[in-house]
């Protein structure tokens, strides 16, 4: 897809037509639909229809968004469980891995992660990028050396990218960054804007954003200047993640990171908060205008705690979802854990309906993408199949396939138009699992 809209294989402006035995329409699911594509967008959809063109397998959904990812913290997964340890030991785990990679060993592991997401049925990712320098702290000759690295792995991996530049200045409250850290840090947030205005990415589907990495690490006389260098582009930060940033915060600056974010004017309707687990009442009201972005399965695995997500959506948040830390990487996961967690937080079913969680797990308007997320005329033509005969869905209802499904039930995805994945190939990279073995055991003699 590098370098086009996504045009059809048989040339601009040709029609192609497609009939699904079953398809989740914004109306809900629905039977015989045919679906007519060109130039990459939905240009017909019709229900009740008889098979015609290219019959597509089980039920059709739209393509999931995945709105938070740190791509190399997949060379993490099954490798920081043996000693215990805590959010922060895991973080050092993460900072050994940062220290190694070089733009050429993250292309490779990013273009594998990021395959293993197109698999799953993610046809969009966010990726929030920190990683901009060489070990000693200085620019490579190209300062986005690691972001067009980036570009070119979810080019060849097929997936759409937001390359979030992520603005990190401090190694915490009132602390220089030391060690790795001077990998993420710029010296002042001019020199962040500066670098985010110089990016050309050399590929078509993809969207620049922007992102404060937390209030931990860009100190509060900042915040506005990274504000207004995103200007209007998505604005990402971690929020509230753990209890000890709160402390923290209330210690130095007698309010909560969301508060100190809302007086800066970083909480706007393009701001998307990441987590936003630890909030209280009041950050809850002043976050209405944004996103959230949960990320249940990363705050299961690093023991962050359950954030209000039915709170948040009922005073307005609009809310997305993101692999994160990829402990795993599955839309379906994490779209049913959404409810999962709100169910063992309050002990109560049905919290979210199955159209709040399909609207969360599609919601590409969060990373800067306008007309996805729906399969409906004049949107994106991405496409996912999932297998309704499976071990795991055969026998669930239609809207039911969010609570049974797994990313091995995906069989085909269409990302703008064009296949990425059939028959649970994928079409370019001939073994994901083994890119994804030979890119993790370059970089992993560390920590695990
Ligand atoms: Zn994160």
């Amino acid at each position: 897809m590098s370098g086009t809209g996504g045009a059809s294989a048989t040339g601009p402006g040709a029609v192609q037509t497609y009939w699904c035995r079953r398809a989740w329409l914004p109306s809900g699911v629905a039977d015989g639909v045919r679906v007519e594509v060109a130039d990459g967008v939905i240009t017909g959809v019709a229900v009740g229809e008889t098979p015609t063109g290219t019959v597509l397998p089980g039920l059709v959904v739209p393509g999931f968004a995945n709105a938070h990812s740190h791509a190399f913290h997949r060379a993490l997964r099954g490798r920081t469980h043996d000693d215990r340890g805590s959010f922060w030991t895991w973080r050092n785990h993460m900072y050994a891995l940062a220290e190694r990679l070089e733009p050429e060993s993250y292309y490779r592991l990013a273009r594998a992660v990021y395959a293993e997401m197109v698999l799953a049925g993610y046809t969009s990712v966010a990726e929030f990028h920190y990683l901009h320098h060489q070990q000693n702290g200085r620019p490579y000759d190209d300062p986005n050396a690691f972001s067009h690295a980036l570009v070119t792995a979810a080019a060849d991996a097929g997936i759409r990218l937001t390359l979030l530049d992520v603005c990190y200045l401090a190694g915490g409250f009132d602390r220089p960054p030391t060690g790795v850290q001077r990998r993420f840090a710029d010296s002042d947030a001019d020199a962040w804007a500066h670098r985010l205005e110089s990016f050309r990415p050399a590929s078509g589907l993809v969207v620049v954003g922007a992102a404060i990495h937390s209030v931990r690490a860009v100190p509060a006389e900042q915040l506005p200047a990274v504000v207004h260098g995103a200007a209007d582009r998505p604005l990402h930060v971690h929020l509230s993640e753990q209890p000890q940033e709160n402390a923290e915060c209330l210690a130095r600056h007698g309010c909560t990171p969301t508060r100190l974010l809302a007086a800066a004017g970083a909480l706007t309707p393009r701001t998307v908060a990441v987590h936003a687990t630890h909030l209280d009442p009041a950050d809850i009201t002043a976050l209405a205008e944004s996103w959230v972005c949960l990320c249940p399965s990363t705050e299961s695995d690093l023991g962050d705690g359950i954030g209000p997500a039915r709170q948040l959506a009922d005073v307005g948040v609009r809310l997305c979802l993101g692999s994160d830390g990829q402990s795993v990487i599955d839309p379906w996961f994490e779209a049913r854990a959404l409810e999962w967690h709100e169910r063992l937080a309050s002990t109560r079913r049905g919290r979210f309906t199955p159209g709040e969680l399909l609207s969360a797990a599609t919601a590409h308007a969060a990373s800067g993408w306008s007309g996805l997320g729906e399969l409906a005329p004049g949107r994106g033509a991405d496409l996912v199949c999932v297998d309704t005969g499976s071990l795991r869905t055969a026998g669930a209802d239609q809207a039911g396939i969010l609570y049974a499904a797994t990313a091995s039930d995906v069989t085909d995805v269409m990302v703008a138009g064009e296949w990425v994945v059939r028959d649970r190939a994928h079409l370019r990279i001939a073994d994901v699992p083994a890119a994804l073995e030979t890119s993790i055991a370059a970089l992993t003699d560390i920590g695990g």
